[in-house]
């Protein structure tokens, strides 16, 4: 599979070559969207990914580092069966998004633009619990949702924030979200062969430690939702992780691939 990162940093102010969180699993017969930063599908297109090819999109949580790009990206398919006269691959994309008022108002804003946002194919959200929330027909892929407290939860209500395990081709790919380093655990028992974990909230040698400390069986460990820290000193970022955690590590940039 290949995994092509969109936006690789957090919430943080903008800065240049870096956009908010966004990356895609790309396998034969799709391309499987995580979080959806500005200029998600902007990034993707010139990087030589088939916009029409997008299967589903699964949301960690609704902050705007995370859905800003959201209603570009939907722009962006729509537009391509335009200038492509081509359908997308799937008749229905699904929208995995833990809270629906985020897709509803998206939606309404694209209703607002050219042809009433009409489409010969359905966009659908789908809620988010701790499941397995999708199972393609099309490419050996699972994906499966973990709450995580990065936001705020009152008991009797929705979770707001989640982390995703995804299962192709063999392969064991975890993708963290926001989260607390007490969350991981959870999401990292079976062997990963990748964890994504975000540092926009934690410093590198902490979630490094974290993970040898609790012998979580990460194979390799790539960084993205960076902060400033990270950003400011990416070489020092490097030194730490490389100190604190004996496997594959390496920060991930805007606008590349990954062959796993
Ligand atoms: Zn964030």
């Amino acid at each position: 599979m290949k995994l092509h990162f969109f936006g690789t940093c957090s919430g943080t102010q903008p800065r240049a070559g870096r956009h908010h969180v966004s990356f895609a699993v790309e396998l034969p017969n799709g391309v499987y969207w995580f979080d959806a930063g500005e200029n998600c599908s902007y990034t993707a297109h010139l990087m030589g990914v088939d916009l029409l090819n997008v299967r589903s999109i699964f949301i960690s949580h609704c902050h705007m580092d995370h859905v800003g790009g959201l209603g570009n990206l939907l722009w962006n398919i729509r537009k391509q069966t335009w200038v492509k006269k081509l359908q997308p691959a799937a008749d229905n994309i699904k929208v995995f998004i833990p809270v629906r008022e985020t897709f509803d108002g998206v939606m309404m804003i694209l209703r607002n633009t050219e042809g009433n946002f009409e489409t010969q194919y359905t966009v659908s959200p789908h809620s988010v619990d701790d499941s397995l929330c999708y199972v393609s027909e099309a490419d050996d892929i699972t994906v499966s949702a973990v709450h995580n407290n990065h936001l705020p939860h009152d008991e009797g209500t929705d979770w707001k924030s989640f982390s995703y395990i995804i299962k192709a081709e063999g392969r064991r790919v975890v993708y963290s979200g926001d989260t607390r380093l007490e969350d991981i655990p959870s999401i990292l028992k079976d062997e990963t062969d990748l964890f994504l974990m975000e540092t926009g909230h934690h410093s590198v040698s902490d979630v490094c430690r974290f993970i040898t400390g609790n012998s979580l069986p990460v194979k390799r460990l790539f960084f993205i939702h960076h902060g400033n820290r990270v950003m400011d000193d990416i070489g020092q970022a490097y030194d730490d992780a490389r100190a604190n955690f004996g496997g594959h590590v390496a920060f991930c940039d805007d606008g590349t691939t990954f062959e796993l």
